[in-house]
């Protein structure tokens, strides 16, 4: 199965991306997470986006859908595959299925997950990641164990740097503008499209979305 969870930052994508796939063993491409592999490693792609990552900007199309056909080219066939804030623009939607058509793949499902702005921009503010293993907090609704350190290997957790109130605003109204435009272009393609409240209890959510995959419980 290939999934698309599409929605704008905050609504928890990351969260119930981790959970999903661990459960069915399937793989995860983020964009947002590769970007800043790259960064962290001072590879040239990184030091590129992070010009447009920090503006809260989107990453140029080209340099996208280039990393994404590497990465697709690297997994094992018959994999299912979750796909994590990408597509975002109607150029690298229509790109990602040529690339899946040549691979004999196809994308089956795209579940959108949308909250209010005001619940979105409140979540981000609290949220702290750990720069060594991605994991991801918040301090109000899902604390780590010991403040400030993540519960896997104790790393000082940090705030990202687009994560800040004025780079949020942007990276919602990009969103609004340039990926909400998706839930229509899927709506027209052989993808089935299901909506889930992304304002609800993590479990919650995550349940819904196996129930519109038809994955059961
Ligand atoms: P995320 O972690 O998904 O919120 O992404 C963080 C930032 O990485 C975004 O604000 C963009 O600057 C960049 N980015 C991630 N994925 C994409 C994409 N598919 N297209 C363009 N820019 C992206």
């Amino acid at each position: 199965m290939h999934v698309i969870l599409l929605g704008p930052p905050g609504v928890g994508k990351g969260t119930q991306g981790v959970l999903l796939a661990d459960a069915m063993g399937w793989q995860r491409i983020v964009t947002g997470d590769l970007l800043r592999a790259a960064k962290s490693a001072g590879a040239p792609l990184g030091q590129e986006a992070d010009r447009y990552m920090s503006a809260g900007e989107l990453v140029p199309d080209q340099l996208i859908i280039d990393m994404v056909k590497e990465e697709l080219a690297a997994l094992p066939a018959g994999t299912g595959v979750l796909f994590d804030g990408f597509p975002r623009t109607e150029a690298q939607a229509s790109a990602f299925s040529m690339m899946l058509q040549a691979l004999g793949r196809a994308i089956s499902h795209v579940v959108v997950l949308d909250a209010e702005d005001d619940v979105l921009t409140d979540r981000i503010s609290g949220r702290r990641s750990c720069p060594t293993c991605g994991s991801v907090y918040n301090v109000a609704l899902a604390p780590p164990r010991r403040e400030g350190v993540c519960d896997n290997e104790g790393t000082p957790l940090v705030h990202r740097l687009d994560d800040s109130a004025e780079t949020v605003q942007n990276r919602l109204s990009v969103y609004r503008r340039e990926t909400e435009p998706l839930i229509a272009y899927y709506g027209g393609s052989k993808a089935s499209v299901h909506y889930v409240r992304g304002d609800q209890e993590v479990g919650e959510v995550q349940a819904e979305v196996r129930s519109v995959l038809g994955l059961g419980a």
